[in-house]
């Protein structure tokens, strides 16, 4: 199926790894031209290279914090002056901070709030002007199984992500006024960094070893496996594209079977 993607500009926030990085790869093996963004500028290089290489796509590397209102300025401003505009929005950022309820501060509630919500809602609104001008674009939220179902010891997880499915729900009316779907997708387990940097690690005896310590958790899911970054990347590609232009205000879990609620 061709996507229908060839040329358009995608910004993926939070991608020099793991599903970030994923979905700018699958984006840009589609055809279009990806803007990559992270804090860490040798990770950020490399990876604008891999995707160069394997997709042959024009990439656009920008170091930034997405934690602060500048940092995503900075991304939307970087990727619509080298590309004209932005027509796709992965709307991606770091995760929060394991724990539990009492262990967690008044501190922990806010940096979780202004990483998840305020990143989602900045990006968003960023977005907006260059999405209206065109009359069409695509919002895609990577968000957390913890949307439909808590995550044992993620409590900031379970208690701020849950709140962009109701206001991706709320803005969607208002947004297809101008041809804007906006959707989300809901990871299981991945294997990244976040679940455990060996397994992404170069050397093969730090693989093996991260391989060994998340078995029990592989086991507990009903496909076997944790899941590979490409598999929700290659979601987020058809949520980008053309033939999903149906699809607004939706949810849809990538997790090998994992959630265990009825929808
Ligand atoms: P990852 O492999 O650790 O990658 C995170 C990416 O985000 C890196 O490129 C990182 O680069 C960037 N990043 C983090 N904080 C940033 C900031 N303040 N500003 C700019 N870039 C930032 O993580 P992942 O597993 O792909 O997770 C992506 C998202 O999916 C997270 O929100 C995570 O909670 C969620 N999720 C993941 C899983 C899973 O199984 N992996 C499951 C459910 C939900 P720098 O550190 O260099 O900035």
């Amino acid at each position: 199926m061709d996507l229908e993607l060839n040329g358009k500009v995608a910004l993926v926030a939070a991608s020099s790894k793991g599903l970030g990085k994923a979905s700018a790869l699958a984006l840009a093996r589609e055809g279009a031209r990806v803007t990559i963004c992270a804090r860490t500028e040798a990770d950020l290089e490399a990876a604008a290279e891999e995707i160069r290489r394997e997709a042959h796509a024009e990439v656009l590397a920008v170091q930034a914090d997405l934690t602060t209102a500048e940092g995503i300025q900075s991304v939307v401003g970087a990727t619509a002056e080298r590309f004209g505009g932005v027509d796709i929005l992965v709307n991606n950022s770091g995760g929060p901070a394991p724990g539990k309820f009492g262990d967690l501060t008044d501190d922990d509630w806010r940096q979780a709030f202004e990483l998840v919500t305020l990143t989602f809602v900045r990006f968003v609104r960023e977005v907006l002007p260059h999405m209206r001008e065109r009359r069409w674009g695509r919002i895609i939220g990577i968000q957390s199984s913890s949307v439909k179902e808590p995550v044992q010891y993620l409590d900031l997880s379970n208690g701020i992500r849950p709140g962009i499915a109701g206001l991706m729900k709320a803005i969607m009316p208002e947004l297809a006024k101008d041809g804007i779907t906006i959707n989300l997708v809901l990871p299981g387990l991945f294997l990244t960094s976040r679940i455990n940097p060996g397994l992404v690690s170069a050397d093969a005896q730090a693989r093996k070893l991260a391989e060994e310590q998340i078995a029990p958790l592989a086991a507990t899911i009903p496909l076997g496996r944790l899941g590979e970054p490409i598999e929700l990347g290659h979601l987020v590609a058809f949520l980008a594209s053309e033939q999903a232009s149906y699809i607004t205000g939706a949810v849809y879990q990538v997790d090998g079977g994992n959630i265990k609620s009825n929808v």
